[in-house]
């Protein structure tokens, strides 16, 4: 869900979870719960671990299109409650 152009390996094999870490959420014995990341094959995951803020975009992004497939296939759901108003 990466996908980084010219990086990507684009094996499935090697997909794996990569965690958001942001001072906050993250770091000092606190891992990021699950919806804080993105899938991304190896070669992607090294890349956002190893470019600063392209990385930490490219990872952001990522997190979006998981975060969208997740939600599109049921995965996750957002309960009718918490839904915010489209109407105002
Ligand atoms: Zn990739």
């Amino acid at each position: 869900m990466i996908r980084m152009p010219g990086v990507c390996n684009g094996d499935a094999e090697t997909t794996v979870l990569c965690h958001l870490r942001m001072v906050g959420l993250t770091g000092m014995g606190m891992k990021a719960n699950d919806l804080l990341g993105a899938w991304g094959c190896s070669s992607c995951h090294s890349y956002c671990d190893t470019h600063g803020m392209d990385g930490r975009t490219a990872l952001l992004e990522g997190m979006a299109r998981t975060q969208a497939y997740l939600l599109n296939t049921g995965l996750i759901e957002v309960s009718s409650e918490a839904e915010i108003s489209h109407d105002s």
